[in-house]
């Protein structure tokens, strides 16, 4: 029999099967809407009628969005009502009926002059923060436009579930709606495993495969899809045969997972006494339940900038201040590790908040944004100090790559305790901080960045990127993207000896520290402390649980022998499968399990 289904290849990003409805989302970058001059009465009133038709249906699909989104997320709904608020305000609604009937504009050509004037107006506005509306008011009159032009405008959830969305990307922000919203899946042209829309996804289980090349073009809307976020396989229009071979697979997944789900609140020491501390990963304040849920020990990461992208406008201290503590508060008396602002990169707070880049990862992104942009860093230390006064808080710096960094930060740090000692306000005097050392000049400084921190956190995301010079989001270098590459585990060793010299603790929080592949050489190189994914913990518990130090120690000492990447990897491979074989059986995605 001729097999009918075709098959994409893609890098698995988030673990899980899924079977469901493709939902081709299509760039709604480059509008083509046609401009014309109107002359006579009924040609304006026609395009009176046409423009107050676009508000009217603009206006019930908001609704009609924000009464489901209220339904199941009603702390959500409050940029939807701006939206609704912004569709009839005068600069979006009075301003184009009066070009059309006395500029004698077309609706379309109306719509863009008037948006143009009120972006000019926001341009000049000084607070970046009200300046940062303006993606707002793009939002509705991109809704407008694409209703004047017969397209619908990027709509990400779907009016009913089982969808899987197929995009050329997605960035974070839009990831963070999928949580709750009937999407099971999504498939992307663009994208790499650490980005933080892979990492998104893990956190909210939804099964994910990015990098399929001409996934737009290869898959039909409304085509029937299974997509194995376990092997990077995406199956287009199965046939029964192949249904049932992954449904199969699912249930095994499922089964897999729940079993070794039982066993994770059991303490992560190895059979000769090594104890580790494995801790979650979060990004918001509703991941905080999957930390008993997984058996982690605390937050080794709690990615702070998510808050702020989700909010869309700079959150006051009040409300900084409330989310750390809900955090801290629901977590004592765990560790939990807030790390400050990370904006830039690959996340922006507003467009127009910030100069374009050339490579924004060089760029004005994390400690530097703060240092510079001194206010939004001050309210952030005061909200994280005053919530350290409910529980165990240590707070870090992300992308330090000098000395000079950690004491302006630090000192900060001390002029905000003053502020608070002066008005009274509780927080622990000795909050532990720390660098994330994920630059390699804060691994080749780390003897003297260790007398300046009490701790460190190494991000693998970006030390990889930075020290390999492979961009952790581009999949043309995705299979150059190795962290067991020779350069990488000597600056892991490097960071754990000057640290280990100093008695500071290293932990690590990149994907590096929840793949089971990696896991016996990271051990064996003296990392003792590991944050991940909170899905990813039950496995590297059962991995730290079933080896010695003294053999993770032996295969350390091995790799550091070897010069080439893929006799590392195929070591470390072979070693998974001949011990672990159920763990290697699901593939290489069971790092975001
Ligand atoms: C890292 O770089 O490894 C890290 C943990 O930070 P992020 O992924 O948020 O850049
Ligand atoms: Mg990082």
């Amino acid at each position: 029999m001729t097999k009918t289904y075709r098959i994409l290849q893609g890098i698995p990003a988030s673990p899980g099967i899924v079977m469901g409805r493709a939902r081709v989302v299509s760039d709604f970058g480059d509008l083509q809407a046609a401009f014309r001059l109107l002359y006579t009465d009924q040609e304006r009133q026609a395009e009176v009628t046409r423009f107050l038709a676009a508000v009217d249906q603009a206006q019930e699909d908001l609704t009609r969005l924000r009464d489901r989104v209220a339904a199941e997320f009603p702390e959500h709904t409050h940029l939807l009502e701006l939206h609704l608020l912004i569709l009839k305000d005068q600069m979006l609604y009075d301003e184009p009926l009066r070009l059309i009937r006395e500029e004698n504009l077309n609706a379309e050509w109306a719509l863009h002059r008037a948006y143009e004037r009120v972006r000019e107006l926001f341009s000049r506005i000084e607070d970046p923060y009200i300046r940062g509306r303006i993606q707002d008011v793009e939002s509705v009159y991109r809704r407008l436009m694409g209703l004047l032009i017969g397209q619908s405008p990027r709509r990400l959830i779907p009016p009913d579930g089982k969808i899987i969305l197929v995009a050329r990307d997605l960035s974070p922000a839009e990831t963070t709606q999928m949580a709750g919203s009937g999407v099971v899946g999504f498939v992307t042209e663009r994208g790499g495993r650490t980005t933080h829309t892979a990492i998104l996804a893990q956190s909210f289980e939804i099964p994910a495969v990015v990098g399929v090349d001409n996934a737009i073009r290869e898959i039909l809307p409304g085509e029937e899809l299974i997509l194995d976020g376990l092997t990077g396989r995406v199956i287009l229009s199965p046939d029964e045969a192949i249904l049932r071979q992954y449904r199969q697979r699912q249930a095994e997944f499922a089964a897999f997972r729940e079993e070794v789900t039982t066993n994770a609140g059991e303490p992560a020491v190895t059979p000769d006494g090594f104890a580790t501390r494995v801790m979650a990963n979060i990004e918001l304040p509703e991941e905080v339940h999957l930390v008993g849920r997984y058996g982690a020990d605390g937050v080794g990461l709690y990615r702070t900038e998510f808050l702020f992208l989700r909010l869309k406008h700079l959150p006051s201290e009040e409300e900084l201040f409330e989310d750390y503590r809900k955090v801290v508060a629901a977590l004592a008396p765990r560790l939990v590790t807030i790390r400050t602002l990370d904006i830039g990169g690959d996340k922006f707070l507003h467009r127009t908040d910030y100069v374009p880049e050339m490579n924004p990862a060089l760029g004005l992104r994390a400690i530097r944004f703060c240092l510079k942009e001194r206010d939004i860093f001050r309210r952030q230390l005061r909200a994280i100090l005053r919530a350290s006064a409910f529980g165990r808080v240590r707070v870090m710096f992300p992308l330090i790559s000098s000395v000079q960094e950690v004491r302006e930060a630090r000192q900060i740090i001390e002029e905000v305790k003053a502020e608070l000692r002066a008005e009274g306000l509780p927080y622990d005097e000795g909050m532990p901080v720390g660098a994330m050392i994920e630059v390699p000049a804060a691994v080749t400084l780390c003897q003297m960045l260790a007398r300046e921190v009490d701790f460190f956190s190494i991000g693998t995301n970006d030390l990889i990127q930075y020290a390999l010079a492979i961009d952790r989001g581009n999949k043309q270098v995705a299979a150059m993207y190795q962290p067991l590459h020779p350069a990488v585990l000597r600056m892991v060793l490097q960071v754990v000896t000057a640290a280990g010299v100093s008695g500071v603790p290293v932990a690590m929080c990149g994907e590096m520290a929840g793949d089971p592949l990696h896991l016996p050489i990271l051990l064996g190189l003296g990392v003792s402390e590991l944050s991940m994914n909170p899905l990813a913990i039950p496995v590297i518990k059962r991995v730290i649980r079933s080896i010695t130090l003294a053999e993770a120690q032996a295969m350390a000492s091995r790799v550091l022998e070897m010069v080439s990447v893929d006799e590392i990897n195929a070591f470390a491979t072979q070693f998974l499968k001949e011990r672990f074989p159920d763990i290697h059986r699901f593939g290489s995605a069971l790092a975001g399990m």
